[in-house]
């Protein structure tokens, strides 16, 4: 049912809660423009949680020529690195050459290009390794002699989206979840948007001077059945799984290794115990939210891992899978691995008639460059409102050093001496400068509440219930943590009931 009041009008309303709508809306309301988000699912249940996970230039796009993409990307990695340091963290990739691949003296070229066309202050150079010597020669097969180490960062991809929407809540913007909107027309000037709460199906009405269309995998049917529009083909859905091992080597850094079929293939350490690798790159033409691992991909992954590594990888040894679908503008090359991993921003209509902003691809790692280039086109609608200012901001808890996350875990350890140094490790990890906050008083495991395995206590549930807009026990497993690869069956049963009772 509808409600009767006076629907509430916003400057903006932003369709999705992935990263880029995420970023939208906190670049937006930062700059003082009235915000809603809403987002069908939970924050980051699209592409945003299946990505590989890595703030990179992306050393195959310059096979590609995308010098703008790359150079934009690589000098991203500090500025997110520096804005999140407790979620974002350098990595070295050690590439071995394979005999037979791209030559040696062409990744050396390539690598030299890498490393002078994004602003790298803190990263540090690459370096040609002697894999017959070095540590991340050991777990190969014999034959591979020359590797090239270089550097990228990590990122916790669905916290990066948790905790961007955290910041723009706290800079006013409304940020619904499980929450769809279901229609928007234009109407005199405004756009009247139904939105409707998945789980009571209770729907309200909304105005909003301008839409913005980040639905990434739905960009187009929010295109033609939320708005009406028809004959939208613009995105190409590009699939891409990963398989996650028990961990496969011993030292932390991470492989990239070239594949026949002229792809590459990730082999990065994981959550402690686990190796993460992947990904496939396959054309999709199903339901996004159905998307899952075939047996052919498995099959792949695990064949272009056991091309390296003297261990074979079977689909026995994998404990967990996931896939993700990538919303990439639709620019026309032949081979899914070849389409364009750039955005594209479209504005269609205008301050009079009502205008939507409608984003197509982009990356984790450009979602902050692709959020300011939004609001730009925004302020050309609707009017200008504040200057550019997420360059040099914290995200949530991540206002210290950016080298500084061994002292916090430190200071932290000291503070909380009497609980497991693993527990806030990992909450520092988490929730950098916030662990206070989430601690608060606590002292004792006992201060924290019933436990739901894994060193997960009531105390960080109901925290994220209340910070982090976390619904359900797969949130708070899956996305807010990954501690859904460690709980038992039951673990999960108790933490969907205690959920349950306070949601
Ligand atoms: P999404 O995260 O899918 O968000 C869109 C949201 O809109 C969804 O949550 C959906 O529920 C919601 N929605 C849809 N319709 C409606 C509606 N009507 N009402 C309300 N909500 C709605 N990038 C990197 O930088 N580094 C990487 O290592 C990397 N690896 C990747 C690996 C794979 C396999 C894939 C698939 C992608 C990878 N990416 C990587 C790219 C990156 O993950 C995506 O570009 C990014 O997550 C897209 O975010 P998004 O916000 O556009 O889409």
């Amino acid at each position: 049912m509808t409600e009767n009041t006076e629907p509430r009008t916003v400057d903006i309303l932003v369709i999705g809660g992935g990263i880029n709508g995420c970023g939208v809306a906190r670049d937006a309301a930062g700059r003082g423009y009235s915000v809603m988000l809403c987002e069908m699912n939970d924050l980051a249940s699209g592409t945003s949680s299946a990505a590989t996970k890595l703030v990179h230039g992306g050393l195959r796009y310059l096979e590609h020529f995308k010098f703008r993409l790359v150079h934009e990307s690589l000098a991203e990695r500090e500025v997110l690195w520096a804005s999140a340091p407790h979620i974002i963290w350098p990595l070295r990739f050690v590439l071995p050459h394979h005999r037979g691949l791209r030559p040696a003296f062409v990744l050396r070229a390539g690598l030299l290009m890498y490393d002078t066309l994004g602003g790298r202050k803190l990263l540090p150079a690459t370096e040609t390794l002697d894999l017959r010597t070095d540590e991340a020669g050991r777990p190969l097969r014999e034959g591979f002699r020359t590797g090239f180490e270089y550097s990228d960062c990590w990122v916790d991809d669905a916290r990066l989206v948790a905790l961007t929407a955290r910041d723009a809540a706290d800079r006013g913007a409304d940020i619904r979840v499980r929450t769809k909107v279901v229609s928007a027309r234009r109407d005199g000037g405004l756009w009247t948007a139904v939105i409707e709460d998945q789980a009571s199906k209770a729907q309200e009405t909304v105005r909003a001077r301008l839409l913005v269309n980040a639905a990434g995998p739905w960009v187009d049917s929010v295109i033609v059945e939320a708005l009406g529009q028809s004959g939208a083909h613009n995105v190409r859905l590009v699939k891409g799984s990963h398989i996650v091992v028990k961990r496969l080597f011993d030292h932390d850094r991470c492989y990239i290794f070239q594949n026949a079929d002229g792809r590459v293939i990730f082999a990065i350490p994981y959550e402690q115990d686990y190796t993460l690798i992947g990904t496939t790159d396959l054309d999709y033409h199903g339901e996004p939210g159905k998307v899952a691992i075939t047996a052919a991909e498995t099959n792949y992954l695990c064949a272009a891992a056991s091309e390296y590594f003297t261990k074979p990888v079977t689909p026995e040894d994998i404990v967990w899978t996931y896939s993700g679908v990538r919303p990439l503008f639709d620019d026309g090359a032949s081979a899914a691995q070849e389409a364009t991993r750039d955005y594209v921003i479209k504005v269609a209509g205008d301050k009079v008639a009502g205008a939507v902003i409608n984003v197509f691809g982009g990356k984790l790692t450009t979602h902050r460059r692709l959020s300011e280039e939004v609001v730009e086109q925004i302020a050309g609608v609707i009017g200008h409102k504040g200057q550019r200012w997420t360059r040099d901001a914290h995200l949530p808890g991540g206002d210290f050093p950016t080298t500084g996350f061994e002292d916090l875990v430190e200071q932290h350890t000291k503070a909380h001496a009497k609980l497991d140094p693993a527990l806030v490790r990992r909450l520092t990890r988490l929730y950098g400068t916030k662990v206070e906050a989430l601690l608060g008083s606590a002292r004792t495991a006992d201060d924290l509440g019933a436990h739901f395995g894994a060193g997960l206590y009531a105390r960080e549930v109901d925290y994220l219930i209340a910070n982090e807009w976390a619904r359900t026990a797969d949130d708070v497993l899956w996305r807010r943590t990954k501690l859904g690869l460690r709980v038992t069956p039951e673990d999960k049963t108790r933490l969907a009931a205690h959920m349950a009772e306070r949601v």
